[in-house]
């Protein structure tokens, strides 16, 4: 609390209403008898503030502070008023340390003649915001409610015509008034403010009540919506910056090594965890502050699973992230966006289930030794007897027992098929000799084929004849591509 320790009226020992000869001949004397070693006291030291530095820096500061025409009127309007004989013995009162005392007599002053003097409001506002910041150090709760009562006058102050005639009045000494109406409201609220920082950041270490309650006065008090939102927006700064500090680190890794990015992302999550807390829990939901900010991660996170998702495959990891982003995500359109997103990658992570795990039980994941090779081949055009087409090799995945029960399969279907052929063939024959053993073979092979089938095929297995339902294969058929090697007219 610069101002109120270090006033240049209470440094000097002078009243606010001083004038520019009182103010010199004060100075000169002072800087004499600080020369000679003795420093004398005033009545307006109210040493249960501090004890006044009168060292000779302080004293030509001080002396600066009120030779500055803007700089006095800051200084005036944080120092006590003394425009009646009520502020006279209030003012005596805090001479002696009856604080309670000059709270009492300017109040009762203010209750019993409204048309009163504005310093009346001024002083308790002054005396309230020195007695919340004397108040932090040892009962922060108690601290915040003087506060209350403090940005309550000096809101009134502010909203008072008498207030702002009677510093009219000061400054029409100048030629030119050396501040602003707007200029010194933003003053007085910054300084509030400023001053009130450390102790809300100190309070944010335990709970967030008091800054929270703290932001609801100060959104309460009779200042303009536009300086208010400033300061608010200044108090949330170092909890914003620390998270784009971080989205931006983030931004780096991901760019110049986008495989790591599913730990950047989740880092961002943890990192950026307290400083959103404090955010989202002290202002509204849909506060453009807080809005802003809960993008800018989603947005982050978002860039993070895709370009994970794009750089490994590992779709379950990239979605999980997704899902994180939409947490965060306020926009619509960015909601959307990540929705679209996790679709993609849903998709995905059913396909590559079919990728990984044996088609042909369900049951363990195929090996690349084992795959089931399935050319296929697409006519594309015939000139004559040739024939242009094309071909792909599809693989279906399959695990080593598969493997083995397609091989036995193979095996008894061939063989009984031949059996079947060999008896038939022999029946056919012995039955009807001219033309017979056709029939008897070719009906032979069927049932030795059925039967090769039946015995040959397990169940809860796919037979390798049912390729053709593998989904990349159904999906090339309606394309037009056909299961084989090569056209069969060639
Ligand atoms: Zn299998």
């Amino acid at each position: 609390m610069e101002i109120i320790s270090n006033n240049a009226f209470r440094v000097l020992g002078l009243s606010v209403n001083s004038n520019e000869k009182d103010i010199v001949s004060r100075y000169d004397e002072l800087l004499a008898l600080n020369k000679i070693g003795k420093v004398p006291a005033f009545s307006n030291d109210f040493e249960w503030i501090s004890k006044p530095d009168r060292s000779e820096e302080s004293l030509r500061k001080a002396f600066h502070i009120l030779q500055t025409p803007e700089r006095k009127i800051e200084h005036m309007i944080f120092w006590f008023w003394e425009h009646d004989e009520i502020d006279k013995t209030a003012i005596s009162s805090l001479s002696n340390a009856h604080i309670n005392q000059a709270i009492e007599i300017w109040k009762q002053a203010m209750d019993c003649d409204e048309n009163g003097s504005i310093s009346y409001l001024k002083n308790l506002a002054t005396l309230s915001f020195i007695n919340s910041l004397k108040e932090f150090e040892d009962n922060a709760d108690y601290a915040f409610t003087i506060m209350e009562v403090s940005f309550e006058y000096w809101g009134n102050l502010n909203n008072d015509k008498k207030f702002w005639e009677s510093i009219g009045k000061q400054m029409s000494f100048h030629h030119k008034p050396p501040r602003l109406k707007e200029e010194l409201e933003e003053y007085i609220l910054t300084t509030l403010h400023k001053n009130a920082c450390p102790f809300i950041k100190n309070s944010l270490k335990t709970d967030l009540y008091n800054a929270s309650k703290y932001l609801e006065f100060l959104e309460e008090s009779k200042f303009s919506q536009d300086k208010k939102r400033e300061v608010i927006l200044n108090f949330f700064e170092p909890y914003i910056e620390k998270i784009e500090s971080e989205l931006e680190k983030s931004k780096k890794e991901r760019l110049s090594s986008p495989e790591n990015s599913f730990f950047w992302g989740n880092r961002i999550k943890e990192e950026t965890k307290k400083s959103l807390e404090i955010i989202n829990s002290l202002l509204l939901d849909e506060d453009e502050i807080s809005v802003v900010i809960n993008d800018k991660i989603a947005d982050e996170l978002f860039l993070c699973a895709v370009s994970y998702a794009n750089n490994t495959n590992e779709w379950g990891k990239a979605k999980s992230l997704l899902i994180t982003a939409k947490c965060f995500a306020q926009g619509l359109l960015l909601r959307e966006r990540i929705q679209e997103n996790i679709k993609v990658l849903e998709k995905r992570i059913e396909d590559s289930k079919i990728y990984d795990l044996c088609w042909f039980c369900n049951k363990v994941n195929g090996q690349e030794e084992n795959v089931r090779k399935s050319p296929m081949y697409r006519t594309t055009r015939i000139e004559g007897s040739k024939v242009f087409y094309y071909t792909v090799s599809v693989e279906v995945p399959r695990c080593k027992y598969c493997k083995k029960s397609h091989k036995a399969e193979r095996l008894l279907v061939n063989g009984f098929t031949i059996i079947g052929l060999v008896l038939g063939i022999f029946i056919g024959y012995s039955v009807e000799p001219q033309g017979g053993f056709l029939i008897g073979g070719f009906f032979g092979a069927l049932i030795g084929f059925g039967i090769g089938y039946e015995f040959g095929r397990e169940k809860d297995i796919k037979s390798e004849s049912k390729v053709e339902d593998f989904p990349p294969i159904r999906k090339l058929s309606l394309e037009g591509w056909k299961l084989g090697k090569k056209p069969p007219s060639e």
